[in-house]
């Protein structure tokens, strides 16, 4: 029985509720131990350039490879993580890896100028070294620092602690591009936005699954698509569309000017060898 809201909420004894929070606590306390023996795996979603079909960016996705439950998406282990303060250690390991991966592809396919983006959480942005942990992913990878997107929610941006604009200031000053990811499904302050040192928008999924086929819905979610990536050009900014599934959502898109797309109907997040052999795909003449 659901047992939300009114008296005695706090009384009643959920089962499933007290086995997710055994797990949470086990995955806790699981986790640094998880560091230690290379539990965590990270993979890589091609983002797709809108105008010319080119791959422009992987987003690095990390998944706990846990040795009982199996594999772990990072819904089930980053809040945890985050709330734990455990997130330093896991989120300069993701930095490191994507970076050190970013890089060798950089080697071996200089011509793609392919961007890895990975994800801040607010905890991270606000550490008072990370700007030092951007520099040492870069420095050990020898990834150039304008392949490197780091992407943080709205609700990220303000959960950052200190002033916000100066932490990312001093981010972007490194030479990394800074993104917006789920735009709009947070506070979408424009004012604010416009202060703030950022080159990319990620259109929330949510936007982009409304524009569907026979949907009279569609017709809004296609206006506000439209309307958000002429801000965001007005702005200077570039915009990315999250969870594309069709090729109806590519057209359309397209048509309306979105500069690169993510999702299933370009792939799905994979191992980095899915990744090199796209971008050697890629180099091959055509025919
Ligand atoms: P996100 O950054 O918005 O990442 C996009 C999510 O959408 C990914 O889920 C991806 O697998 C999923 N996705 C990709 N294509 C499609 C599609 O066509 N349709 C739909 N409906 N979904 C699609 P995933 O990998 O489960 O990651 C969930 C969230 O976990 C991420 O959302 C991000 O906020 C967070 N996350 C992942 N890796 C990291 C990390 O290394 N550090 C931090 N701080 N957060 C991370
Ligand atoms: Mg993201
Ligand atoms: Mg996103
Ligand atoms: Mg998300």
């Amino acid at each position: 029985a659901k047992a939300e809201g009114g008296r005695g909420r706090w009384a009643r004894y959920d089962p499933e509720r007290a086995a997710r929070e055994a797990t949470s606590t086990a995955l806790v306390a699981a986790l640094p131990a998880a560091l230690r023996r290379g539990e965590f795996v990270v993979e890589y979603q091609p983002i797709v350039s809108l105008h010319d079909g080119t791959l422009g960016a992987v987003e690095a996705l990390v998944r706990w490879q846990h040795p009982t439950l199996g594999l772990l998406p990072p819904d089930q282990f980053i809040g945890l993580a985050e709330e734990t303060g455990l997130i330093g250690r896991l989120g300069q390991w993701v930095l490191e890896r994507s970076c050190i991966e970013a890089g060798r592809w950089h080697t071996e396919f200089p011509r793609a100028r392919m961007m890895v983006s990975v994800n801040l959480s607010a905890r991270q942005a606000s550490a008072p070294d990370i700007v030092d942990q951007v520099a040492e992913a870069l420095r050990v990878s020898g990834l150039p620092a304008d392949l490197l997107q780091l992407e943080l929610t709205e609700s990220a941006v303000m959960a950052t602690s200190g002033e916000p604009v100066r932490a990312l200031r001093r981010l972007a000053n490194t030479g990394v591009r800074l993104a917006i990811d789920d735009f709009g499904t947070g506070y979408s302050n424009l004012a604010y936005l416009r202060q703030l040192p950022i080159h990319t928008l990620k259109l929330a999924g949510p936007f982009v699954d409304g524009m569907r086929a026979h949907d009279p819905a569609s017709v809004v979610a296609e206006r506000i698509v439209d309307a958000l990536v002429r801000l965001a050009h007005a702005l200077g900014l570039s915009v990315t569309a999250e969870s594309v599934e069709s090729l109806e959502q590519v057209e359309r898109l397209t048509a309306l000017g979105c500069d690169s797309g993510q999702g299933l109907h370009f792939g799905t997040p994979a191992a980095p060898a899915a990744i090199t052999a796209l971008l050697r795909s890629a180099e091959m003449p055509a025919g």
